[in-house]
């Protein structure tokens, strides 16, 4: 089935920024509010203390880009923005007059060195006059954002992360997006790289290859763009359908691989790209950072203990509690483009018994700003160092009727893991994840936004305007390199080791398959297919694993092809002083902290970027491929998940650590060579297995037509209700409807037209298909809403595509509920 961008007349969403940047009075209007919010001028100014914000400066983190300072400016970093913190109207009122007073004070006499709103110094700019910022030098870059739809089948398809074949999709409440941020030179258009942040598990091989062909087949414009600088990094949320990966193992719990599931990302991360490349203008970059305390924990604390104590010393957490952020400003008229942001926390807010397809907690935050901006703002929240962090921050407790905390070494239930389960802060909920994904996401947002708030004075600008990337293919089988220790060390072909089938406390025992069991009639008939290829592994790779017990010996094996990757990109990309460390597994904490820091070191060691000037590094991944996890040395040894993950044996860390350190003084601002292309990995989209079966045929119930209503609305609802109608329906496999909708809910205008006030990316509309009879093709879609709109009168409408029996054609229909009336209380 084909499918399309014209959708009938489903609502539509341009990004083209050229066209669609909103007057700078527009980016403080609150767009949360749909229907009244353009009344509210000015922005939300609430207290952040409710998320234990706080903005934060320590020397380890100024080294490895953790820091708000400005290296040589004349403006001191210190301000904080500590922002109001009572919650009495009495403290407000005061307040407010003691900022008339100071106001025209310090308007006159200049800022003095206390803690300051920086909400606060946004009002000043919107007045017209020039903010702190600009009284510094800055540095250009050529700047571009996009955005496009990359949601794939949302019904009965696996969703991918949790490896649980029994979670496969029934609905969709959030749309998923590839965000595309294009960095350049202004003076050399080869110098140009673009950071992609996908609402996807991982970055992909073959999603990787398909993007770059796409783009290469856009023409000369677009010659610039390739493997040298594209960088795709996945959100790792666990709540997107799956089978699009190039390698086998992730493969085997979808069924194979789906063509329309990886073509649908690939096609949106081009628009993306197109999108951004097309709105190119030169800009500034501004860096930030700040806390974001009670948005993560550390699932496996113990790993971590093994690291060495005056290492842990330096840190105060298990996990990253920074949350950097990177703003893309327009010179020509200081608007601000979009945001680039990075926190380390799974995508494993929705549990993995959901099965309504979101882009779980980084989709909620990015939704969240590109709201509270909105126009054609773009916001990616990318990945960090995230491989033993969790968004369960109330920690994995025993849902066996014990209440008692997982044991600390194995996180099992009286020896299971089965009943050992990470905690989100609304647990309590039985929604699957839902509420407490949306906190999650909304903590991060908040973050975002005051560290956005806070750049005019306490940001770091990018300097000297250079652009550099590079990129290598290294094959991780057998590489041998200088440890540290100074002694040699190798790296072996991926394995993955016993711990990997136990699974992790945000989704345990999720691997149903284990080797040698393909003989059970109950098992995946991919795994039945491929189980008997794998083998023992040598004495040889035994002991380079050692101590892990290999489970999957997935390295030694290519047949029917290859199960997981051996050969990894390398990449690193540069804008002035700020590095993008692009990891194609999923480094721990520690792992994370290494990396950066020795990059930065490098990076200094080499004098790349000019004497008085710190490096920042960022990490984001997994990207490019999914070469699983990432631990330290002493954390492998500990072999609970992520040690047993890791691919390539327990020099894996210090092996991508040597191979990039090598590789840093290409990114000088005047290289002109590039490292070892090194072997291509394999692109198995052509040559995947696949027991994913298509869209027979879809029929309405006898004596009914599609989008008839088969259980209407209520005549009315109170704020916080939930509406529902359910629609005769058809199988949304039949078109994806990208950049469009599968359900809206409209409100009825003054005029009598009816204006579209909730679609696919609203939180609070969930749309739900249900097959009724597999014989008949018939089907069910309910529309769920839980109102939050203003007082009116409002309809549900479903957009829908039915396959026809034997000529296959697609017809567009539509169904309409009856009206119903929003009050403002029950
Ligand atoms: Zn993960």
């Amino acid at each position: 089935m084909q499918t399309s961008r014209e959708t009938g007349d489903t609502p539509r969403y341009q990004y083209f920024c050229k066209r669609a940047w909103p007057p700078k009075r527009d980016l403080y209007m609150d767009p949360l509010r749909r229907d009244g919010g353009r009344e509210t001028t000015w922005l939300d100014c609430k207290p952040e203390s409710e998320d234990s914000f706080t903005t934060r400066t320590s020397a380890l983190g100024h080294k490895l880009g953790l820091h708000p300072g400005d290296g040589g400016s004349t403006y001191p970093f210190a301000l904080r923005a500590k922002l109001y913190r009572s919650n009495h109207i009495v403290a407000l009122v005061s307040a407010s007059l003691a900022l008339l007073v100071l106001f025209p004070l310090i308007w006159t006499f200049g800022l003095p060195r206390l803690e300051i709103s920086s909400e606060w110094v946004k009002f000043k700019d919107f007045e017209g006059h020039e903010g702190l910022l600009g009284a510094r030098r800055r540095d250009q870059f050529l700047l571009g954002v996009g955005k496009a739809d990359i949601t794939g089948p949302v019904v009965e398809l696996n969703l991918m992360g949790y490896a649980n074949s029994s979670q496969v999709g029934t609905g969709l409440r959030q749309r998923l997006y590839s965000r595309a941020f294009i960095i350049g030179s202004v003076t050399n258009s080869r110098n140009r790289f673009v950071y992609l942040v996908l609402d996807t598990q991982s970055g992909d091989t073959a999603v990787r290859y398909g993007i770059i062909s796409a783009i290469a087949a856009l023409g000369p414009e677009y010659s610039m763009y390739g493997h040298k600088n594209i960088a795709v990094t996945g959100t790792h949320s666990h709540s997107g359908p799956g089978a699009w990966l190039n390698y086998l193992l992730p493969q085997i719990t979808s069924m194979g691989f789906d063509k329309q599931s990886y073509q649908a990302i690939v096609d949106g991360a081009t628009l993306s790209i197109q999108r951004a490349h097309e709105c190119l203008t030169p800009g500034y970059l501004t860096f930030g950072s700040g806390d974001l305390e009670d948005a993560n924990v550390n699932r496996s604390p113990y790993a971590y203990l093994a690291n060495p104590e005056a290492e842990r010393a330096k840190y105060p957490a298990d996990v990253d509690k920074t949350m950097t952020l990177l703003r893309f400003q327009r010179a020509p008229d200081q608007t601000d483009m979009g945001v680039l942001t990075w926190f380390p926390v799974h995508g494993t807010s929705l549990l993995g018994n959901n099965t309504i397809i979101t882009a779980d907690n980084k989709g909620v935050a990015a939704r969240l700003f590109e709201q509270r901006i909105g126009g054609s703002f773009v916001a990616g929240f990318s990945q960090s160092n995230v491989g033993d962090t969790s968004p369960n921050v109330n920690g994995a407790w025993c849902e066996d009727g014990s209440g008692l905390p997982c044991d600390f070494e194995d996180s099992t239930c009286s020896g299971r893991s089965q009943a050992c389960r990470g905690q989100g802060p609304f647990n309590a909920q039985f929604d699957n994840g839902a509420k407490s994904c949306f906190e999650i996401g909304r903590k991060q947002f908040k973050a975002a936004l005051s560290i956005y708030n806070s750049l005019d004075y306490s940001g770091t600008l990018i300097k000297g305007g250079a652009v550099q990337s590079l990129y290598s293919f290294h094959d991780m089988a057998n590489f041998s390199f200088t440890h540290p220790n100074g002694t040699v060390v190798s790296t072996c072909p991926a394995a993955l080791g016993y711990s990997f089938a136990a699974g992790t406390t945000d989704g345990p025992g999720a691997f149903d398959f284990r080797q040698n069991n393909s003989g059970d009639p109950n098992a995946n008939p991919m795994w039945a297919v491929v189980g008997g290829f794998l083998k023992s592994p040598s004495e040889e790779q035994k002991a380079c694993h050692y101590p892990k017990p290999i489970l999957l010996d997935v390295g030694e094996v290519s047949t029917p092809y290859e199960w997981t990757p051996n050969i990894v990109d390398i990449q690193l990309l540069r804008a002035g002083q700020l590095i993008f460390i692009v990891s194609p597994g999923e480094a721990t904490s520690m792992s994370g902290r290494r990396w950066k820091e020795a990059i930065a070191d490098a990076v200094s060691n080499t004098g790349i970027i000019g004497e008085g000037v710190d490096p920042l590094v960022v990490l984001g991944g997994p990207a490019n491929t999914y070469a699983h996890y990432i631990t330290t040395e002493e954390e492998y040894c500990v072999q609970r998940y992520e040690g047993a993950s890791t691919l390539y044996g327990p020099n894996t860390l210090n092996a991508y650590i040597n191979i990039s350190v090598s590789y840093v003084p290409y990114l000088a601002t005047k290289a002109n060579k590039s490292p070892p292309t090194g072997p291509s990995p394999p692109n198995n989209v052509n040559t995947s297995l696949s027991f994913i079966t298509g869209v027979v045929y879809d029929n309405p119930p006898y004596g009914r037509s599609f989008g008839e209503v088969i259980a209407d609305v209520n005549p009315s609802y109170a704020k916080g209700d939930i509406a529902s109608v359910t629609f005769v329906g058809a199988n949304p496999r039949n078109n994806l409807r990208l950049e469009g909708t599968f359900i809206a809910v409209e409100k009825r205008n003054r005029d009598g037209s009816w204006t579209a006030v909730r679609d696919d990316n609203d939180w609070s509309l969930v749309y739900a298909w249900k097959r009724t009879s597999s014989m008949l093709g018939t089907s069910e879609v309910t529309a769920t809403w839980e109102v939050d709109g203003t007082a009116g009168t409002y309809r549900f409408r479903y957009y829908g595509d039915s396959k026809t029996p034997f000529s296959g054609l697609v017809h567009e229909f539509t169904g309409v509920s009856s009206i119903f009336k929003i009050t403002r209380s029950r």
